[in-house]
């Protein structure tokens, strides 16, 4: 690394030889947010509040207070975020060194399983798979589990039965795969946590959570655009806000693309 490989990297980035794909979905009070069981304290919906708009409440200015909780929209999952994760060192959104914040991205491509199954799973079967084409996943990567889940929208994202939310994750196994034999920086989902809709019923429960988070690694969750990635060699930039003792934050995620990648 040298001055040099910046300089280039400014320039490709200029040209549009390298692409920044945005994989964020807009920060809106209409964006779905996870519902838990009614015994559960629940997540708030993003709230905007117009403090003034070039009015008598602020002539020449336009601004609003937010109200939010740490996991709306496109967010970041710190290790403190589970119990597995409480006494962690680096475990919140303020102590987590920022080179994690830019590394490199993996897409395992679910798309097939999840169009015919909304509780289709990532297994390390389906890791195994991806692995014989692409290659080995890296140590350090994140990983990104795409199920083309982004493109829903209302009651259909959050697919809510009598049973509770149906949507694709992955299983236990596949998580401590990629934990204890890979070795990944985190890992991510385009539904609304890094867990499937029905991973209260996984021993233990939200296993996604409970192994990520128990073993310093982080979660990204409701992403967008990762029709856009290639499965190997992006760059990914997510940096959460940095909010004293934060279990998490929305964010922009994004990713660097070099030309030729597809
Ligand atoms: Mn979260």
């Amino acid at each position: 690394m040298s001055l040099n490989t910046l300089a280039t990297l400014a320039a490709e980035i200029a040209t549009g030889a390298v692409r920044i794909v945005d994989l964020t979905h807009t920060l809106d009070p209409d964006f779905p947010v996870i519902i838990l069981p009614p015994e559960f304290g629940q997540c708030a919906r993003f709230r905007m509040e117009e403090v003034s708009a070039y009015d008598h409440r602020g002539p020449g200015w336009k601004w609003h207070n937010l109200t939010l909780n740490e996991h709306t929209g496109t967010h970041f999952d710190a290790p403190a975020h589970w119990i597995s994760g409480r006494d962690l060192p680096h475990n919140t959104v303020d102590a987590i060194p920022v080179s994690d914040f830019v590394g490199p991205v993996v897409v395992i491509d679910c798309t097939q399983g999840a169009e015919k199954d909304d509780d289709f799973e990532l297994t390390p079967e389906g890791i195994a798979v991806h692995e014989a084409t692409h290659g080995k996943i890296p140590k350090d990567a994140w990983v990104f589990m795409r199920t083309d889940w982004s493109k829903r929208s209302g009651a259909a994202y959050l697919n809510m039965k009598d049973d509770g939310p149906h949507s694709p994750g992955p299983t236990p196994e596949a998580i401590q795969m990629l934990i204890n034999k890979r070795d990944i920086r985190g890992f991510g989902t385009e539904t609304v946590g890094t867990d499937a809709g029905q991973g209260a019923h996984y021993a233990p429960p939200f296993p996604a959570h409970y192994f990520l988070h128990g073993a310093g690694k982080y979660g990204l969750q409701c992403m967008a655009n990762l029709d856009q990635l290639p499965p190997t060699g992006a760059l990914l930039l997510a940096a959460p806000l940095k909010i004293k003792n934060g279990t998490g934050s929305p964010l922009r995620v994004m990713a660097l693309v070099a030309d030729g990648a597809s």
